[in-house]
Order: C-alpha cells, then structure tokens, then sequence
C-alpha cells in the first residue's frame, strides 16, 4: 500500500460519503466512524533460539449489533492499529451486506509468518489467544484467518481458547482445518463467492463468461480459489496471477500462452502464496514485473492481495477492454480510482460484497460446530452461492433504485441493516 494512503482513514472517508448520501443522522454516524472498542498488546515468544522477542498485537471490535463480532487475523510485518481498524469496520459491513448475523472485527500481530518456524508460530497465536480469551467467544468475537493466517494456526488457537475455559470450544475460531472443526468448502469460500458476484454481473452486463478472461493480483487464498472458478466455474480464461515474492524482495505477474492453470499453479505455490519461480518457468509460463497484471488487456480485474493497489497512479494503466473490477481483498481501490472506474463506466463488485464469502462460510463452520453435525463441500457451496447471489442482487437493485456506484449501494444497504439492529436493541 501507499505510503500517502491510510486504510482507516480511506474506510472513514467512504463512510462518510454514504452517511452524507443516506442524510444519516450525525449522532448515529459518529457511533459507526470509530470502533466500539479495541486492543493493543505485546506477547513475549521464546525463540528456537532461546531468546525472547515480543510481538505487537491487535484487535478491534468494530461493531456488533447483528451478533458478535467476526473477523480474521492478519501477520504481516507492516500491520498497524489503523488497518486493523479499517478491516475490522469493513468486517461490520461485509456480515450486514451478507445478511449473517454477525458483526465486525479484526485483529493482527506485526511479524512475517515466513520468518518464523513452525513451533514459534505456535507459540506465538498461542500467546494471541492467552491476550484476548476472556474478550473472545462463540458469544462475544470469532476471529479467522486472514493475511498470513492459516487453518492450522486457528486449530492452535481453539486448542488454546478450550484449555483456557475448560471446554471443547470450536466456535471460537472459524477456518480451522478439516478434521480439526473445519467447514468443507471453507478453502475455497472466498475466491469462489469473488467468482459468484461475477458470474452475477455478467449476466447483469449480457457478457459471455466462456469468451471472457481475467488478470488476478495476488495469489494467497482468495485468488487461488478465484482463478479456480474462474476456469471451472465460468468456464473463462486467466490471463496472469500475480505474487509476492520473499526471496527476491519483490513481486512478479506469472502468464502463460495457453492462459494458466490454477489447478497446476497450485501445486507450485508455498502456504504464504509465493509460486516456485523455477518450476513456473519450466512449465512455460513468462514473468514479469509485480505490476503489470493491472494493464493486461483483460475482461475482468480482480485484485486479491492486499489495500490501496487500485490506487490513482495505478488506475491510469487499466486497459480500455476492462468492464468489471472484482475486489477480491480488503480495501483495494482507492477513493481517488474509485473516480476514474467512475468516469470509465466500469462495473465494480466492491470488497466487501465480492469477498464476503469466506466470512459467510465461517459462519456456517460456526452453525455446524454449534450443532456437531457437518455438511457436505456440495451443501456449503450451494448455500454459499443463494447468499452471494442474494446480495448481489441487494446491492444491484440499491445501485440502479438510488442511482449511484456499487460500493455506495453497498454501504447503503449494509449501513441500513446495521443501524436498524441498533435501532431494535435501543443503541440509538
Ligand atoms: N479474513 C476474511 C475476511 O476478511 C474472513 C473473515 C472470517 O471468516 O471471519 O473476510
């Protein structure tokens, strides 16, 4: 993300806009600028090596008038306060616009999980969880993964939260892993309900899936499965994913002649989402520079890395074929891009509809713990995509009722049922 761009003050600014629009009283808007409440704290980790660092960590409880609050936890080395407030009030948006009964949050730890070792990894979300039990619950917060996180990092975490209270607690955490208290289809959740919103849009713009094509960012979780769907499930072509690279300091967009194939780039691909460079090159696929997936002459963008990559300067070099932007990760686009996809007529799916999959399958990972009983990958995925399909539509008809951009239309309807909900418990 850009230096100049500040995640929170990015999703206050969009808040803003809309509160102005929706004439949302002053009072009920100042309850929603800011989170209800938020943790900072540091958790001493003894290394492999026997010496003790101690890590920054987070959480923010945005707002949870739908439920309790939801939301993942990210490692990233250049996480702050105010991204996990940014996220964690997008979270808040994302389970109203999904209609789960849940509300927002977000935590983090400042660290780069890849510099780690197994065993200090443990022990570190270990020392998340000793911070935040007594704030956390089925009843209170559910974190999940998000950047950096996996599913065996939320199975340590329940492990931690259960000995704790002293009860076999899964609902505490969702993404865990199969076997451990996961959800089937929670893996492929987000970037197949990114893939749904666009099928969606594509019958709302009369475009052909199969002729279609698409550049993806990033190539962690969400644009994996993403890329996934977009072969299998739209029957279209991936023109180039992109990642970061560790090694070399440095990221790189991957194409291949034939178009790539996901299910191949999978297997060459490390849990952070960094593709093996030599074995992608020994499979013909051509590298270039980090950005040059945002100027492919493609159908569909579909930034899935992390905030602020749709940025002004960024924007300029989007070919003119481009008709939809489908916004995999959190925060993408920035207001100042959000005028130029504006002005150039291009249909956006905003983040927090486009990937409010993932949260509606944790959702359902939480049902399925509550009641002990599991549902097949089949069951998931079908009641994933009438939730996806649904609010779509929501934020579709808000968009063409009101006549305004589709991220206003989803905060319109998002910010609509929130404040309905505190509305009915007396909040305002
Ligand atoms: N981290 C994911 C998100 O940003 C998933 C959150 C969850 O499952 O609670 O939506």
């Amino acid at each position: 993300m850009s230096k100049t761009i500040n995640a929170f003050e990015m999703a206050q600014k969009q808040f803003d806009h809309v509160a102005e629009l929706l004439n949302l009283d002053p009072e009920v808007a100042e309850v929603l600028r800011w989170p209800a409440r938020e943790f900072s704290f540091r958790i001493p980790v003894r290394m492999d090596d026997g010496t003790l660092r101690v890590f920054q960590g987070y959480r923010v409880q945005h707002n949870d008038a739908r439920g309790p609050n939801k939301g993942g936890i990210r490692f990233h080395p250049s996480e702050t306060m105010d991204t996990v407030r940014a996220l964690g009030t997008w979270m808040t948006w994302k389970c109203a616009v999904a209609d789960i009964p849940l509300g927002g949050g977000k935590g983090g730890i400042i660290v780069d999980p890849a510099t780690l070792s197994t065993a200090e990894k443990e022990r570190l979300t270990r020392g998340w969880v000793q911070n935040m039990w007594r704030n956390i619950g089925p009843r209170q917060d559910v974190p999940a993964p998000d950047v950096g996180t996996t599913p065996q990092m939320m199975g340590w975490m329940m492990d931690e939260y259960s000995k704790l209270v002293g009860q076999y607690t899964p609902s505490t955490f969702t993404g865990k892993p199969l076997g451990g208290g996961g959800s089937l289809g929670r893996t492929e959740a987000t970037g197949f309900g990114v893939i749904y919103t666009v099928r969606e849009a594509m019958k709302h713009l009369g475009m052909d899936p199969k002729t279609s094509t698409a550049a993806l960012q990033g190539f962690g979780n969400v644009s994996q499965y993403a890329a996934v769907g977009f072969v299998e499930i739209l029957g279209g072509k991936v023109e180039c994913v992109s990642c970061w690279d560790r090694n070399d300091r440095t990221s790189y967009t991957y194409s291949h002649p034939d178009g790539c194939d996901p299910r191949f780039l999978l297997t060459i691909v490390d849990q952070y989402g960094m593709i093996d460079k030599e074995k992608a090159e020994a499979a013909g696929y051509i590298r270039e520079d980090g950005d040059a997936w945002i100027s492919k002459d493609v159908d569909v963008l579909i930034p899935a890395a992390l905030e602020g990559q749709v940025n002004g300067e960024s924007i300029q070099k989007i070919s003119d074929r481009v008709k939809i932007i489908a916004e995999g990760a959190n925060g993408p686009t920035t207001p100042e891009a959000d005028e130029v996809i504006k002005a150039k007529g291009i249909f956006n799916i905003p983040d927090f509809l486009c990937n409010a999959g993932g949260v509606t399958v944790s959702y359902f990972e939480g049902v399925q713990n509550d009641m002990n009983f599991y549902w097949s990958k089949e069951e998931v995925l079908e009641k994933l995509d009438q939730k996806m399909t649904t609010a779509f539509k929501a934020v579709l008809d808000m968009a063409e009722s009101k006549n305004v951009y589709m991220r206003d239309a989803a905060y319109m309807v998002a910010i609509g049922r929130v404040v309905k909900a505190m509305e009915l418990r007396g909040w305002v």
